[in-house]
Order: structure tokens, then sequence, then C-alpha cells
């Protein structure tokens, strides 16, 4: 395995983690419900995008309705 020869000195250290910074997320509220979403995409709380309801949302799905 390849082993540096010589150490880095703190500034190139730090000069390398200066692109290791995390950028926050991008998110507004949907139009519709209020719930945060992510921009260009279809609302996960509501179905809507662009003020239409692209997919329909279900509330809770139930499992065991074939076992009774
Ligand atoms: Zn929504």
């Amino acid at each position: 395995m390849a082993v540096p020869q010589n150490r880095k000195t703190p500034s190139k250290r730090n000069m390398r983690r200066s692109h290791d910074g995390l950028t926050a997320s991008a998110h507004l509220e949907c139009p519709n419900c209020g719930e945060l979403k992510r921009p260009h995409h279809i609302c996960g709380a509501c179905g809507f995008y662009a003020g239409k309801e692209v997919v329909s949302v279900v509330d809770e799905i139930d499992l065991d309705e074939d076992a009774a």
C-alpha cells in the first residue's frame, strides 16, 4: 500500500477539507397542503404537482383485509 512520505501541514489539510462542508437540502412548502417537498417533485404527502393531483395518496393500507 502506498504510504505518504511527508506529513501534510495543517494548512494543506484544511485546504483539502474546504470542500467537505454539507449544504442544506433544497425544500419548499407544498402550495396544496403545506408540507415540505423537494422542488420539481410530486408532494409525498398529498400527491399534487403543479396544482393537479398526479398520484392518489392512501392514508393507511389495511394488510389484514383478506384475513377476515
Ligand atoms: Zn402537498
